[in-house]
């Protein structure tokens, strides 16, 4: 684990060159791999998956991969995307909708020129249509140089869509500030993916954990709707604990776990009558996500060095 953990910060930054992106996106041999944590490419495949979760008891948070859009015509597409998707999931009204988009400000134009306003009149378009079929909104976390803006957006964008969702990672030392003032909200709580110093975040498993036990313990303290993105089994046990501690029932906050990861943990949960909601990316654009899962557990690097390793015979 300390060997891995060391080779961390190096799979995170190879998540970003763009020429190891061209060589791991199109060996065949990863394809398999990608498949364990990806929907596919299209709306058709992320609809298909989708139904299947829904099917099993379990709710679902779709993905549209992209992010670091490069102009604002690739923004437009992200949207002209997110439409498109909406418009074939299953229809899911009520107070608690089955169905969840996940969007990321820089995959809208937050890092362009004009970019706030940008992303905020993307995001908007986004809400405006996952609000006709029922579908809850979710603004992901990106890279804290970033965080700043994103809150500012999605206060803007809350104004209009008050039940648009804010993710927080735990890692950063600002959240638990965070988590008091959004602690009325639907906020997505996770550890946090990407490399960040050690001046804006703290480094190691125990110190993350830690606070990340902090903020759950503020927000479902909170008015809001606690959203328990995790598959650590402490961070489970502690939501449970706090739930009942609170009061809280099961239709004021929710679990959230990866496509692909821990699928039993998501079954048994589910079938004990929690919510489980499933974050489920779909489309061409996968290899940070794919490459952020890997940097996550030393088994899933293993394979993919197998995989490679194959396609090389
Ligand atoms: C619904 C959801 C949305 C998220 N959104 C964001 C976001 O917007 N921004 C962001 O920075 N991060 C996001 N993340 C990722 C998150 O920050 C963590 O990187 C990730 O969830 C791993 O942390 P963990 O809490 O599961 O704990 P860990 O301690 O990393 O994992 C606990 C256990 O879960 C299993 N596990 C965890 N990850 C993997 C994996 N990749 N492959 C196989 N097994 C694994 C292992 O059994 C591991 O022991 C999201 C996570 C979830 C669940």
């Amino acid at each position: 684990m300390a060997l891995f953990d060391a080779l961390r910060p190096a799979m995170l930054a190879a998540a970003r060159s763009p020429r190891l992106e061209r060589t791991i996106s199109t060996m065949p041999a990863t394809r398999s791999l990608v498949r364990r944590f990806v929907a596919g490419e299209t709306e058709a495949d992320a609809a298909l998956a989708a139904t299947a979760l829904l099917d099993s008891g379990r709710l679902a948070s779709i993905d549209y991969l992209g992010e670091d859009t490069v102009d604002a015509a690739s923004a437009a597409d992200t949207v002209a995307h997110y439409r498109a998707l909406l418009s074939v999931l299953p229809r899911s009204h009520g107070p608690v909708p089955k169905i969840e988009v996940s969007v990321k400000l820089s995959a809208l134009g937050l890092g362009l020129p004009n970019g706030p306003a940008l992303a905020l009149e993307n995001a908007r378009a986004v809400c405006a249509a996952a609000e006709i079929v029922g579908a809850w909104v979710s603004v992901d976390a990106e890279g804290h140089a970033s965080t700043d803006t994103a809150l500012s957006v999605i206060r803007d964008l809350r104004a209009d869509f008050p039940t648009v969702g804010t993710v927080l990672q735990a890692y950063l030392h600002r959240t638990e500030a965070d988590c008091r003032d959004l602690s009325g909200t639907r906020v997505r709580l996770c550890k946090g993916a990407y490399a960040e110093p050690a001046a804006v975040a703290f480094q190691g498993r125990a110190a993350v954990a830690d606070s990340y036990l902090r903020c759950l313990a503020i927000l479902m303290r909170g008015a809001g709707y606690p959203m328990v993105a995790s598959h650590d089994p402490s961070m489970l046990r502690a939501a449970l604990r706090l739930a009942s501690e609170t009061g809280r029932p099961t239709t004021e906050y929710e679990f959230q776990m990866l496509y692909g990861i821990r699928t039993e943990e998501q079954l048994r949960l589910a079938g004990e009558g929690y919510p489980v909601r499933i974050y489920l990316p779909y489309g061409a654009q996968w290899y940070g996500y794919f490459m952020r899962r890997l940097a996550e557990r030393p088994a899933n690097l293993g394979f993919l060095l197998r995989a490679l390793e194959k396609g090389h015979r």
